[in-house]
């Protein structure tokens, strides 16, 4: 049969689809009115791709199918719409595309079902392909209730067939292979097939849509929702949500893990729930602001120079040669290996002897930032590990506090004081300070302020006390400890001039050049003003001159200003004196004892007196414990000695007697004073005088041995102020005296000792 053809575009026509498509290429409005004129046949075949504007036979399909033009309209351009209902499937058998339209040969196919096929086999097959398709129908509201009605109705498996892909939403392509799938059977397979997966990619389709969908509802539910608090809050004078998401930003923004900014989200969403003028929105936003301001990941990069340290060292700091060699041996080692596993550095003397400096020059060496926390007097373990969050006032402890101070995660931390530190009913600060100095322990430290783990470990930690003594047992365990001892007279000189003239007078406003201070001015202020271990009076005294000199210099316009040991009256005031000079002359039962205390060392004055009464002894001026017992030992050792005296079997049950230490504010203990006492004692009884120019340490046994003492170079140093210049030295600390500098020992006559018989023939007179 030949017949006009039309080559489609985007559109497959299948046998019973009415089709209605507009013509505008010339052959194919050519071919409509050939078709129009010859019995209203045309062939309409579908164009393999769009593109081609003039298709050649490599260009279409060979099947398409022989449709009935039904109706035809010329449109206003030019255009043919034209109205047809496919008819039968055909195969194109020759072509001819030279003429005004597409001339081809077609051949009719065969598409039914076979004849002998049965009543049953068709019944299943309609059933099949029906469910699959009232299955689409009903999952799918785009499809005309009528269609779908219409669609039930069909009882006919051929019909079925037939209406089938003309209501799916098949692509091209599939309508052109059922078009092309001639066989029924096979036909029936690929129909069901496709809407079968039809019906599957919708359900899918369907429940990923439901899945977004929800979850879009509930953020734009909650979205609404805090718009409307919002405004509540606005109606209400609140600012809080702007509060809060300001704080979301710097929570978001935060350098910190991801851990810790979850909890602060949970935190932040359990503020914005509180009302604003809540007392507990207050607590609440206290504590996220705290929370903010923790350094968790900021940290400062590290120097690990030794000798950057040691001249840094150095520069700060006069002498101390000792101390700064520990401290770079101590870094050293550290930068081996690594933090954590380091003792904690204590430095421990006396005040003003630069520990808080030397500190500080290690931070700065490092190249880390220094806060300082002072212990002396925390009695509550709160104050290190902080308060609860449940009332307003409460805070998180001191070292949190001073790591968000330094605003990094790895400062210098100086615990200052670690000696003073107390213990009552409300907890052991000490044990959560043994916490914080556990390089273990450390990097999960648990502020209760805080709640989530705080990390130490980045932090260097260098503790600081006067009284090693002092410090709890378990504590000092964990320190490395580094005496830092008194100054000399001629320490304290250098100091003063390398050092704190130049600080106090730039502190002051004072150019270079416009004071001087002469040397024996200095000596002066550290002998007759100032009494102490280091040199802190000493710089207080410099600052004082300082600000006289700034006063003068702006009343009477002077430049400069000159200190000298004659004016020295006019700037301090009358000269002091502190230490009980020499004795004057030799006495019976006065005897000088030197003393250590936290603060440096002292001469105290002991005194026995003998009287009669029946054996009593009398302790008076704040003895110690310790020191009681040695007055005990002194005595019974002095009863030893009755024969030696001359004295009379009932002699110590005829007499008392008193012993006494002078200026009783200063409690006074330790054993040392013991050879001190018994001498005091004997000369008391033997009625023998004790030399004037000398002072005595050393702790004795029942025997009368002698046994070594500590701090020595406080005690020697305090002889020296007070002017005397024999003393007596058990002989096992010859060693001490030795390592001392020539500074300490010149002009002194030191006498070793070892037995009670040595210390009294040197001490008394004959
Ligand atoms: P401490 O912490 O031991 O009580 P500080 O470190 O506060 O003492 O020292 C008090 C003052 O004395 C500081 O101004 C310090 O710089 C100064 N100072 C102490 N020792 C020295 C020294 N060896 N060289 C220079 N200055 C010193």
């Amino acid at each position: 049969m030949n017949l006009p053809a039309v080559a489609l575009r985007g559109l497959c026509v299948l046998p019973k689809m009415a089709i209605n498509f507009d013509v505008s290429r010339d052959r194919s409005k050519e071919a409509v009115q050939y078709a129009m004129l010859h019995g209203q046949k045309i062939f309409l075949v579908t164009q393999k791709s769009d593109k081609v504007e003039v298709p050649e036979e490599k260009d279409i399909y060979t099947v398409g199918v022989i449709a009935d033009i039904k109706q035809m309209v010329k449109l206003p351009g030019g255009q043919m719409r034209v109205l047809a209902v496919g008819r039968t499937v055909a195969r194109i058998m020759s072509m001819d595309t030279s003429g005004a339209y597409i001339d081809v040969e077609v051949e009719e196919l065969e598409t039914g079902i076979p004849e002998d096929t049965d009543e049953v086999t068709k019944e299943a097959m309609l059933r099949i392909l029906k469910d699959e398709l009232m299955k689409f129908l009903q999952s799918n509201q785009e499809i005309s209730k009528e269609v779908s009605r219409a669609l039930a109705k069909v009882g006919d498996i051929e019909e079925l067939m037939e209406v089938t892909p003309i209501h799916m939403p098949f692509t091209l392509e599939e309508k052109q292979n059922i078009l092309e799938t001639l066989d029924f059977s096979e036909r029936y397979a690929l129909v069901v097939q496709l809407v079968t997966r039809e019906n599957e990619v919708r359900r899918i389709r369907n429940e990923l849509q439901a899945k977004v969908r929800s979850k879009v509802e509930k953020n734009q539910k909650d979205y609404v929702l805090r718009e409307q608090m919002k405004v509540i809050r606005e109606e209400l004078g609140e600012d809080a949500q702007s509060d809060a998401d300001m704080l979301a930003e710097k929570i978001e923004e935060l350098s910190a893990d991801d851990s810790v900014k979850e909890h602060l989200r949970k935190e932040l969403s359990r503020f914005r729930m509180m009302s604003g003028a809540a007392a507990e929105a207050a607590v609440q936003r206290n504590y996220l602001d705290t929370m903010l301001s923790l350094p968790w990941n900021e940290g400062t990069e590290d120097r690990n120079d030794l000798k950057e340290a040691q001249k840094v060292l150095d520069r700060d700091h006069y002498g101390l040669e000792k101390v700064k060699e520990r401290v770079l041996e101590y870094l050293a080692v550290r930068s081996v290996t690594g933090k954590g596993d380091a003792p904690i550095l204590c430095l421990a003397g006396p005040p003003g002897t630069g520990k808080t400096s030397i500190a500080k020059s290690i931070a700065e060496a490092l190249n880390k930032k220094y806060v300082r926390i002072c212990l002396g007097g925390v009695r509550d373990e709160a104050e290190i590990r902080g308060h609860r969050r449940t009332y307003i006032g409460s805070m998180p402890g001191r070292l949190v506090a001073a790591l968000t101070q330094a605003g990094v995660n790895n400062p210098v931390m100086l615990l200052d004081e670690i000696d003073k530190l107390g213990s009552d009913y409300k907890g052991d600060p000490s044990s959560a300070l043994l916490e914080v100095l556990d390089g273990e322990q450390n990097s999960q430290f648990r502020d209760h302020y805080v709640e989530i783990p705080v990390d130490l470990s980045n932090v260097l930690f260098i503790a600081t006390a006067n009284d090693v003594n002092t410090i709890p047992d378990p504590l000092r365990d964990r320190l490395e400890i580094i005496e830092v001892n008194s100054y000399t007279e001629n320490e304290k000189l250098h100091i003063a001039t390398d050092f704190l003239i130049d600080k106090q007078m730039k502190k002051n406003g004072l150019k270079d050049g416009s004071l001087s201070i002469s040397t024996g001015a200095l000596k002066k202020i550290i002998h007759h003003y100032t009494r102490e271990a280091g040199v802190r009076s000493l710089e207080r005294k410099i600052g004082d001159i300082c600000r006289k000199a700034v006063k003068e210099q702006l009343d009477k316009g002077r430049k400069v200003t000159r200190v000298t040991e004659q004016n020295l009256e006019k700037y301090l005031g009358r000269e002091k004196l502190f230490f009980d000079p020499v004795n004057e002359k030799d006495e019976i039962g006065v005897v000088r004892g030197l003393a250590w205390t936290p603060y440096g060392g002292d001469t105290l004055e002991i005194e026995a007196l003998l009287m009669p009464g029946n054996g009593k002894v009398q302790l008076t001026g704040q003895m110690g414990d310790v020191m009681k017992e040695s007055a005990q030992l002194a005595l019974s050792y002095a009863r030893t000695l009755s024969e030696q005296f001359d004295l009379s079997e009932e002699f110590f049950e005829q007499h008392d007697i008193h012993l006494h230490i002078p200026e009783g504010a200063v409690p006074k203990d330790g054993p040392s004073a013991g050879i001190t006492m018994t001498t005091a004692i004997v000369s008391a009884i033997g009625q023998k005088k004790v030399k004037a120019n000398l002072a005595m340490t050393g702790e004795v046994t029942l025997t009368g041995r002698v046994l070594m003492i500590g701090g020595l170079k406080e005690k020697l140093l305090a002889a020296k102020m007070a002017g005397i210049t024999n003393v007596l030295v058990p002989d096992k600390n010859k060693p001490d005296v030795d390592e001392m500098s020539a500074e300490i020992t010149k002009g002194m006559n030191i006498c070793y000792v070892s037995s009670m018989e040595q210390v009294l023939d040197a001490a008394l007179v004959q």
